[in-house]
């Protein structure tokens, strides 16, 4: 999956650090990031190429290389620079399935870290600019000591099997026009076993049962938390569409599952291991 980057190792341990010329530096708008793409690699910029260029702060490191958030002093002109050394504000997105996978992912992480820095320059409470906590991964607010730390959203991917049969849907309207799991964001309030229930009913009518937990992914682009479950059917099969939601949701025999080879996503590891194990369904 996109976060198996082994043997190489992300490390996300808080440190005020210096950046040597060497490291990589990620800088954000919105859902863009400079980026330089070589075919099917992609290249941040390095410490050496930036450091004129405003302040930085520590976010990662990705085995000896640090991975640093660039503060411009003047955006005008670090967009120029930028763009003179080959780089452009491109969509997050583009790191998924980008080589080096390492890279690729760990970009992506510190996307997370620059989005949520970018989101939250000022106190909700009172409205005072934050200051980057000196202790701990947060921002402080100045004045009634408020402290916001890096949000994780929780959601869920479930698998919903019927014997040697598996659910597989589309999404509506968006950019994604694979084959799918049924997915959903935690509500406050629910357990994610709660989740489960609520978003395969919501989406498809159906009822599910013995839920086993599968695995986990981060994924940084949306801010998540991605927890794969693997259901039962409970009962009927007969599929009422949520169509805000999706737009196809059919049942697939296990030898007929269309044959897609990435393993990026939890959401294709998942139908891969359902194919691919028969005695555990
Ligand atoms: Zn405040």
């Amino acid at each position: 999956m996109f976060q198996d980057i082994a043997p190489h190792v992300l490390y996300n341990q808080w440190e005020v650090k210096a950046p040597q010329s060497g490291d990589m530096i990620i800088y954000s708008q919105g859902e863009k990031v400079f980026m330089r793409l070589d075919g099917e690699r992609v290249v941040l910029p390095s410490y050496g190429e930036c450091k004129e260029l405003g302040e930085f702060r520590f976010l990662l490191k990705l085995d000896e290389k640090g991975i640093f958030m660039l503060f411009p002093k003047n955006e005008v002109e670090m967009v120029e620079k930028l763009t003179l050394l080959g780089y452009e504000l491109m969509d997050k997105f583009n790191f998924r399935g980008k080589a080096p996978n390492e890279i690729a992912f760990a970009a992506s992480v510190a996307f997370h870290l620059t989005s949520f820095y970018e989101k939250n320059k000022y106190c909700g409470a009172c409205g005072s600019a934050y200051r980057h906590s000196e202790k701990e991964r947060a921002l402080i607010c100045p004045k009634c000591n408020q402290h916001l730390y890096p949000r994780i959203n929780p959601a869920m991917i479930v698998a919903i099997t019927d014997g040697d049969r598996i659910l597989l849907s589309k999404y509506a309207g968006g950019y994604y026009n694979r084959y799918a799991l049924v997915a959903g964001y935690a509500e406050i309030g629910e357990t994610i076993e709660e989740t489960v229930h609520r978003e395969v009913m919501e989406e498809t009518g159906l009822k599910v049962k013995n839920i086993r937990y599968f695995t986990s992914q981060p994924w940084p682009f949306t801010q998540s938390l991605l927890i794969g479950f693997f259901a039962e059917l409970d009962g009927s099969p007969e599929v009422t569409l949520d169509d805000g939601e999706l737009s196809v949701a059919e049942w697939f025999k296990r030898e007929d599952i269309p044959k897609d080879d990435s393993t990026l996503s939890m959401t294709k590891t998942m139908i891969e291991y359902f194919r691919t194990h028969p005695e555990e369904f």
